[in-house]
């Protein structure tokens, strides 16, 4: 049996119902994770002063908090979007060279937006 791609490699339905299932798995994990790291993400100030020392490093592992917070955030951003892209049966291409986004990347990132040689570019543009 043959799908309508040339390519070879697009997603079968199957998969992407699979994709997709991910994608809100981890939609879920992170929002929870947002919601778990919600106490430390609040002003030290505001908590009970422990010293001034004790208080150095409470801001210090607050900063790493906060720091993965964002990092946290943008995925649940990039998770949603990718959702998205579900619906408007746009998922699983490049949004940069409407190249295939091949399967094996979207296991591992089901959020991916970029092929692997986009990816890699931005990377380098990014290293500055
Ligand atoms: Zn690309």
């Amino acid at each position: 049996m043959r799908y309508d791609n040339p390519m070879g490699d697009e997603l079968s339905p199957a998969q992407l119902t699979e994709l997709e299932s991910d994608l809100h798995d981890l939609k879920t994990s992170l929002e929870d994770l947002l919601i778990a790291t919600e106490t430390g993400a609040k002003p030290v100030s505001l908590r009970e002063n422990t010293g001034r020392l004790s208080r150095m490093d409470e801001m210090h592992n607050q900063s790493i908090l906060l720091a993965n917070r964002n990092v946290t955030r943008n995925r649940l951003k990039q998770v949603i979007a990718a959702i998205e892209r579900i619906k408007q049966d746009d998922f699983g291409f490049c949004t940069n060279c409407d190249g295939v986004i091949c399967l094996n990347r979207l296991k591992a990132y089901p959020e991916a937006n970029l092929c692997l040689d986009c990816q890699s570019e931005h990377e380098k543009t990014d290293d500055t």
